[in-house]
């Protein structure tokens, strides 16, 4: 099967086939910068991150645009309420250009914890004014937008097709928004493309309508467009902005352009923490740093990068994934499992050739049926299940000696393809271990052993014994058999 992905758009799978042959043109709903990530922002970066690079492994050159919130988006998703970055800036005493500046480097510094590749653009609202304002005039100029006190709202009742992607009705769009935010507006479910400023508001623009600010759709439909052209193909983001965020970005760019918007929406579900909704106001909202310092009254310890990640792509992008203490800890104890195995695999490509094709032709199969389910909508679980079927007959045959040299190389070639490329559960520091320092760890573990067995010849027990707790301390385990001292990782060495 090639890949097929969900679109939301069609409530399909469909095939997936880009614009341009051979080039992806994506885009992804940023952070609004007003405060640190928590494993919510992780499931979804995560999410998307997994599709660019599998995009990318399948030979498509995928440019990633990811945009940064730092101006329009209100404390209420109906055009009222507070900016939310300005609400921050006034609480920290400080200007809204330095919560930005602040949120911006902890957002990135915790997706580079989780191994999320950098996007190729992203791109801030705040840098994109002139673009916001020429779209506005073009949709008053059109018909679909009008003027009210300084303020710009779009015209639902213009744009037939408005709720094709949430399947809301424009009728039944009176029960969704507030009664005190529909003064201006000629119909409730208009949205503002420009809001007026009053002189207190804090981040504002000239505009042909006097001072103002941006709605938050707009900076979506023009920074996607502006760096992937319309059409582009997919177009990522939160179930939870599918309404009334993305099906506004579509209103917008399809009544200025008269073509469609973007080709494929994907949206990815929510987490909830011990079965229960995730929210700040509900306390339990578990915060990144939190979670990797183990500084959280949900966790009973710190929980790596790769641990957080691995736990995501463990379900579908598209299901809710529960986090829980529990679950963190088995994904650790499997991802361990995962990692002692690579581990053994490095020490014995230096071994002498032991080739077991059982092990080969399983790993053929396996990374097939790996590829089967990553084209079939990114499933992960069930991807990941090949991985650790194959992971079992890896450790069968290495308890036998059944796997070594150029069998073995090429049994972990295909782990860092998969495990590493793909799903980036294997950090770039243990890749490259896989070169210089496994002739290190040989060489120093071969010193450390001889050390330990002249320990032995002279009966001092003491420095022998130390050298064995040494070891294990390090997570290296040594069984002396009847042909000499053997060593075996039991945890990555990162
Ligand atoms: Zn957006």
């Amino acid at each position: 099967m090639s890949l097929h992905v969900y679109n939301t758009l069609s409530r399909t799978k469909e095939p997936f086939t880009p614009v341009h042959p051979g080039r992806v043109g994506m885009y992804v709903c940023g952070p609004t910068v007003y405060g640190h990530s928590h494993i919510g922002h992780a499931k979804s970066y995560v999410s998307f991150d997994l599709m660019v690079r599998y995009l990318r492994h399948q030979g498509l050159t995928v440019r990633y645009v990811q945009n940064i919130t730092d101006v329009g988006h209100l404390t209420d998703d109906a055009d009222a309420g507070e900016d939310k970055i300005a609400r921050q800036a006034r609480l920290e005493k400080t200007d809204p250009m330095q919560v930005v500046e602040e949120y911006t480097r902890s957002y990135f510094e915790d997706m580079d914890a989780l191994n999320v590749l950098r996007p190729d653009i992203s791109p801030r609202a705040s840098g994109h004014i002139p673009e916001q304002i020429e779209l506005t005039q073009k949709l008053i100029a059109d018909g679909f937008a009008y003027e009210r006190n300084g303020s710009v709202y779009f015209d639902v009742r213009k744009f037939e097709q408005y709720g094709k992607l949430s399947g809301r009705r424009i009728e039944d769009l009176l029960d969704a928004v507030r009664v005190d935010a529909i003064v201006e507006k000629q119909h409730p479910g208009d949205f503002a493309l420009w809001k007026r400023a009053e002189p207190e508001h804090l981040m504002q623009w000239n505009s042909p309508w006097g001072k103002g600010y941006p709605g938050w759709h707009l900076e979506c439909s023009v920074m996607s467009t502006k760096y992937l052209g319309q059409p582009f193909d997919i177009h990522g983001g939160g179930l939870e902005n599918m309404f009334p965020h993305h099906e506004c970005e579509i209103a917008q760019s399809e009544a200025c352009c008269g073509t469609q918007f973007a080709r494929y929406w994907l949206h990815n579900n929510m987490v909830t923490v011990d079965g229960q909704k995730m929210g700040k106001s509900l306390g339990n909202a578990i915060g990144l740093k939190a979670a990797m310092i183990g500084d959280h009254p949900l966790l009973s310890k710190a929980y790596s990068g790769a641990v957080i990640r691995y736990y995501i792509m463990k379900s579908h992008y598209r299901s809710v994934t529960d986090f829980s203490d529990q679950q963190l800890q088995a994904a650790e104890a499997g991802l361990n499992r995962l990692q002692t195995a690579l581990c053994e695999l490095r020490k014995r490509t230096k071994e002498a050739n032991a080739d077991s094709e059982s092990v080969q032709a399983i790993a053929t199969k396996k990374r097939a049926a790996f590829l089967e389910a990553m084209n079939d909508d990114f499933n992960t679980p069930v991807a990941i299940s090949h991985l650790f079927d194959l992971t079992r007959s890896v450790n069968s045959a290495l308890s036998k000696g059944a796997l070594g040299g150029s069998a073995a190389a090429a049994v972990l070639a295909l782990y860092e393809e998969l495990a590493g490329d793909i799903l980036g559960i294997l950090s770039e520091d243990t890749q490259a271990d896989s070169a210089g320092g496994a002739d290190l760890a040989d060489g120093l573990m071969r010193l450390v052993l001889e050390l330990r067995a002249s320990a032995r010849e002279r009966k001092d027990w003491g420095t022998a014994d130390a050298v064995r707790d040494g070891l294990a301390a390090c997570g290296v385990v040594v069984e002396d058999r009847p042909d000499g001292p053997v060593w075996k990782c039991t945890k990555e060495q990162a």
